[in-house]
């Protein structure tokens, strides 16, 4: 059985809200391991909703359709979906019922517009809405089955997982089983060159690449019948793939630099300071937010003008008149400044140009420096990052991170 989303809403079409449902759904649907060839979306017009139904239902067999069951005059789903399959619609007391509770609950006198929500196409199965009005419904008719869920996500979702997913599980074909192995310190096109034996000569398990700000995803996928069958091919080109460039991967599937770092860190006993400058605050943000970061974590400096970094961090003057504040000199001191001035065993610091103002002719925006200091050892690190300024600040917070791992 092969999906097909329809959403509806012109305000998806003029890009006013973000379209999180099909991206919800079809998540859904290839765990459920039913396949979607198409996402359509569509404004608010019946001919145009009635033109897309019929072309989906050309090539696919369930059509999944969310928005459009609200009572006003534009929502238009319920009677698009009848006119298509030649269905009446008729009064459910029941859904009328539910829906006049419904607002007695939230002490509101029912607008009698929403009558037009208990309405529902002859032989519907009709899925309860806990979290708003518009019932959800399945018509089975001539082979095909439409699904019409309501628009609002928090609605939406809570109905797909309790109605929807036992009524599409034995539709499932074959699952798509991935792992994802999480690159930092190399990039895109270094990990496809080095892979790219395994890439090219590979059709079970695939391999695809997606770059993020300073790390790398490679997500390995193969569809199979049941999960074991799944986990010995990906075990395997795990393998393969760390026996070339294991030493790239910090982490896999869900897990995040900073977890990975926060339990390294707990692992030896040690704790963390940080000085920040271009990056602002982010670094320690992103180390406490995972759960246990006190156990390591001791403070954070965020000395973002040169005062700061000389009051706070003890950073000498004559570093900053003759090297820059954007410097390997620079950086050092201030992991040094706050190594003595915490609790930490390690400390680590950023300092560059997150842009778009703030270049010179030798320090270009992205250019950013990386310090780390122990007891008997300082270093710095140059980057040089692209994107726009949040992008540097993310790339120059996780590359101070992966410092660290060193
Ligand atoms: P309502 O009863 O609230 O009118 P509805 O089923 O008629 O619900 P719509 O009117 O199409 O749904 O959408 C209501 C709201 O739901 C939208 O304003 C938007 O916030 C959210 N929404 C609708 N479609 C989507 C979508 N595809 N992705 C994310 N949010 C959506
Ligand atoms: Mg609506």
């Amino acid at each position: 059985m092969v999906a097909e989303i329809i959403c509806v809403g012109t305000e998806l079409l003029l890009g006013q809200i973000v379209n999180t449902n099909a991206q919800y759904l079809s998540q859904k649907l290839a765990e459920l391991g039913i396949d979607l060839y198409f996402q359509t979306t569509v404004g608010d017009n019946l001919i145009r909703l009635k033109n897309a139904i019929e072309i989906a239902s050309k090539r696919a067999d369930i059509l999944i359709f969310t928005g459009g069951l609200g009572p006003t005059s534009d929502d238009i789903t319920r009677e698009a979906v009848c006119e298509y399959f030649g269905k009446r619609l008729i009064l459910d007391q029941e859904i009328l019922h539910r829906i006049e509770n419904y607002f007695k609950r939230i002490g509101v006198k029912m607008p009698e517009i929403n009558k037009k929500q208990a309405y529902v196409p002859e032989g519907a199965i009709i899925l309860e809405n806990k979290h708003g009005t518009a019932p959800g419904l399945i018509i089975e008719e001539n082979n095909k089955i439409a699904i019409l869920l309501p628009g609002p996500p928090f609605e939406m979702q809570p109905m797909f997982e309790e109605y929807v997913i036992p009524y599409l599980e034995r539709f499932s074909n074959q699952k798509i089983f991935s792992r994802v192995l999480k690159f930092v310190g190399i990039g895109e096109s270094s990990i496809e060159e080095r892979l790219k034996d395994l890439i090219e000569n590979q059709t079970d398990p695939s391999l695809a690449l997606y770059a993020k700000p300073f790390e790398v995803e490679l997500r390995i996928s193969t569809k199979k019948s049941s999960k074991d069958l799944a986990k010995d091919l990906l075990d395997q080109m795990e393998s393969r793939v760390r026996a070339l460039l294991g030493e790239y991967i910090y982490g896999v599937d869900n897990q995040t630099l900073e977890e990975v770092i926060v339990e390294m860190l707990m692992q030896k006993g040690l704790k963390v300071s940080v000085a920040e400058s271009c990056t602002g605050g982010l670094i320690c943000n992103k180390i406490t937010n995972v759960p246990g970061a006190s156990n390591v974590f001791d403070r954070g400096f965020i000395t973002y003008s040169n005062q700061a970094k000389i009051k706070e961090l003890g950073v000498s003057d004559q570093a900053l008149k003759n090297f820059g504040a954007v410097s390997h000199e620079v950086a050092k001191q201030m992991a040094l400044g706050a190594l003595n001035n915490s609790l930490a065993d390690i400390a680590i610091s950023t300092t560059g140009i997150a842009g778009p103002t703030g270049a010179t002719n030798t320090k270009p925006v992205g250019l950013v420096y990386v310090g780390i200091a122990t007891k008997n050892y300082v270093d710095s690190f140059e980057f040089r990052f692209s994107g726009d300024r949040l992008k540097i600040k993310e790339s120059a917070s996780k590359a101070a991170l992966n410092v660290l791992r060193r």
